[in-house]
């Protein structure tokens, strides 16, 4: 295997364009388990970690661009603030050495329908970044995932960050597995709740082919939801929310759930993080 360690960005995008079917790494917690159970004997590995550009992030006119190479500790540590749901999906990621090392451009690059980092971004109507010597190009997350681990991504492009809103109001994630750390997502589901434009964002993973949006709830709960008395929240409300994002998703049966199971679990996932943020909103909680 050959191994290119480039210094900067341009070299980084120079290399992929030279070796298109070089396989990037970062964090290397989803590329190594491939190596090391004999799943991807790639002629080349294309080293992410030593191009510093990748590791920041900053504002960007009214978004925060956050560097495809920024971790899940740095997401919990620096941006919980602005990006509660991102950091609160963060935090139910592996282990501590996991987010230490993963990244969100690693969990974008490996568009697993049960990557964390996914529902969050796409309630907030994230934009990826794109990039490669041809020129840069922005992708609604929602348009990203295109199937089960397969993305818009082109052979001679790499991810070079998010693009992400900060909160405008409160944002919730909730996650269904097996037990409570270092487990894949049986289901999850991603709440934001922006009160300025009154409209509600909101991302489903695990339980279709790709992460997606349940956008007919969506435009539900921006219809029927009190926002300027902030009254409580009508529990028929959020049954028939819970009802309309269930119907969002297409889940399969496997080793971790079956359909019906993810479709009742999101149910209910929408309906408890939907009385979470509503609450939040009511009191002036933060999330
Ligand atoms: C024990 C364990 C527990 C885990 N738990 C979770 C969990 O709870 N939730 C979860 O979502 N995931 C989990 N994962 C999976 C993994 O940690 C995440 O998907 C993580 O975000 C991957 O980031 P990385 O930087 O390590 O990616 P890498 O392994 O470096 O790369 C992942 C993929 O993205 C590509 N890639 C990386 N960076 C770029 C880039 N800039 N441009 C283009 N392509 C790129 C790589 O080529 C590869 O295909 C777990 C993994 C392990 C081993």
């Amino acid at each position: 295997v050959e191994f290119l360690s480039p210094r900067t960005w341009a070299e980084a995008l120079a290399a992929k364009s030279a070796h298109p079917d070089a396989v990037p790494i970062c964090g290397g917690t989803d590329v190594m388990v491939e190596l090391n159970f004999d799943r991807r004997r790639p002629p080349a590995l294309l080293d992410l970690t030593r191009v510093g550009e990748l590791s920041d992030w900053a504002t960007d006119g009214d978004r925060l661009r956050v560097g495809a190479g920024v971790s899940y500790r740095r997401i919990i540590e620096e941006l919980a603030g602005p990006l509660p749901g991102l950091a609160m999906a963060a935090r139910t990621v592996g282990s501590p050495q996991i987010r230490n090392r993963g990244t969100v451009g690693g969990n974008l690059g490996s568009a697993s329908p049960a990557g964390d980092a996914h529902p969050p971004l796409l309630s907030t109507g994230a934009l990826v970044e794109l990039a490669s010597v041809r020129g840069t190009r922005t992708v609604p997350v929602a348009e990203f995932f295109v199937g089960p681990r397969h993305s818009v991504l082109a052979p001679d492009e790499l991810i070079a960050a998010v693009l992400v809103e900060p909160a405008a109001g409160p944002q919730q994630f909730a996650k269904v597995g097996t037990r409570n750390a270092m487990v894949i997502a049986v289901c999850s589901f991603a709440l934001a709740l922006d009160p300025r434009r009154r409209s509600v964002g909101t991302g489903i993973g695990s339980a279709a082919p790709t992460p997606v949006r349940a956008g007919e709830a969506e435009r539900f709960l921006a219809g029927e939801l009190p926002w300027e008395s902030r009254a409580a929240l009508d529990p028929v409300v959020a049954r028939q929310a819970g009802v309309l994002v269930a119907g969002a998703a297409a889940p399969i049966d496997d080793v971790r759930g079956s359909a019906a199971y993810r479709r009742h679990a999101l149910r209910v996932l929408a309906a408890r993080t939907l009385a979470w943020a509503w609450h939040a909103y009511r009191t002036g909680a933060s999330t």
